[in-house]
């Protein structure tokens, strides 16, 4: 079986990396250092840890289609209950794929939604905003 040239290319950005790779980051906590947890959507136009400057070990970062708070719940659990997470940031985009047809005024809507949804749940605690990102301009910007 031959490598796809996706696979080729990322075993060669991989052994760059690997030979740039920091030795501060070696040896680090599973516990966010920043105690941070971000939700958010998979689309590729989105890089959190580029849009936010994120280091290494500092925030978990947790992606499904949407960036739907439901769907994120099991591993938020993980997050806050076991690696010590206590604030969390929700961020879905504008022109999500999963909502083709809905502009930024209904996506905040969602944003509302599932801020109000963490909210309400028993299980989900500590710090909880709900963000906007323009996939346009980079921008991300507070909802709620
Ligand atoms: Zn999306």
């Amino acid at each position: 079986m031959t490598d796809s040239q996706n696979i080729k290319d990322l075993v060669r950005a991989n052994e760059e990396y690997v030979k740039n790779f920091p030795k501060e980051s070696s040896g680090l906590d599973p516990r966010p250092s920043r105690k941070l947890l971000i939700v958010t959507c998979m689309d590729a136009r989105f890089h959190p840890s580029s849009a936010f400057a994120l280091a290494l070990g500092s925030t978990h970062i947790v992606r499904n289609a949407g960036g739907t708070a439901e769907e994120a719940l099991p591993s938020i659990r993980v997050s806050q209950h076991k690696l010590g997470t206590e604030e969390l940031l929700l961020i879905k985009h504008t022109k999500c794929g999963m909502y083709p047809d809905e502009g930024p005024d209904e996506i905040r809507e969602r944003v509302i939604g599932d801020v109000n949804l963490l909210r309400n749940h028993g299980e989900v605690k500590g710090s909880i905003s709900g963000w906007l990102y323009d996939v346009d301009t980079g921008e991300a910007s507070r909802v709620v």
